[in-house]
């Protein structure tokens, strides 16, 4: 397992819509999802999607932490490694939900996102078996911002506000509040 590297925007292969997979037994496949689990819990983050590591395919990978707190905040869902080749949300609540996100493509930057607060995802686990996940809360947002990394879409285009937190020369965290005019880091 090695870890890989994460691309950044404006790199295109984030805007891509990735392909589908259709070989499972490919030895190139297996290595990159165990990069995948490798390079996301390294970072750390929550989640990885392959073209975020450069590979335009369907494949997503999602882990939330599993301390002491994200066991009470989120239960059974703590720490549970999911991986999904050809992930398709297939039903969705009503009920949305605003949360702050971060993309580790998108460094230093937070935006506010509205997410459906529950969904089921179908997709084939690592050796193309048919497999089905209900999330909610944020495990649901995970998966809904990885799944839009598949067809080229980022957070920061579903964002009502976003900021950026940066140090400044002295150490401190300075918030700036990236205004609708600007340009926005896509
Ligand atoms: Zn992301």
């Amino acid at each position: 397992m090695a870890v890989r590297k994460v691309v950044h925007i404006p790199d295109p292969v984030l805007r891509k819509k990735a392909h589908r997979i259709q070989r499972f037994d490919d030895p190139k496949l297996q290595a990159l999802i165990d990069d995948m689990v490798e390079t996301m819990l390294e970072a750390p983050g929550v989640g990885l999607a392959a073209p975020q590591v450069n590979v335009s395919q369907r494949l997503i990978v999602v882990r939330l932490p599993d301390d002491e707190h994200s066991r009470e905040e989120y239960g059974e869902d703590a720490g549970v490694l999911h991986i999904v080749l050809n992930p398709k949300i297939i039903r969705s609540s009503r009920e949305m939900v605003d949360g702050v996100e971060a993309c580790l493509s998108i460094p230093g930057i937070y935006g506010t996102v509205s997410r459906h607060e529950a969904i089921t995802v179908r997709g084939q686990d690592r050796h193309g078996k048919p497999l089905s996940i209900k999330a909610r809360g944020w495990l649901a947002r995970v998966f809904q911002h990885e799944i839009d990394h598949l067809d080229g879409v980022l957070f920061i285009d579903r964002a009502s506000e976003i900021w950026r937190y940066e140090e400044d020369a002295a150490g401190e965290t300075v918030e700036t509040a990236l205004d609708e005019s600007a340009e926005r880091p896509a």
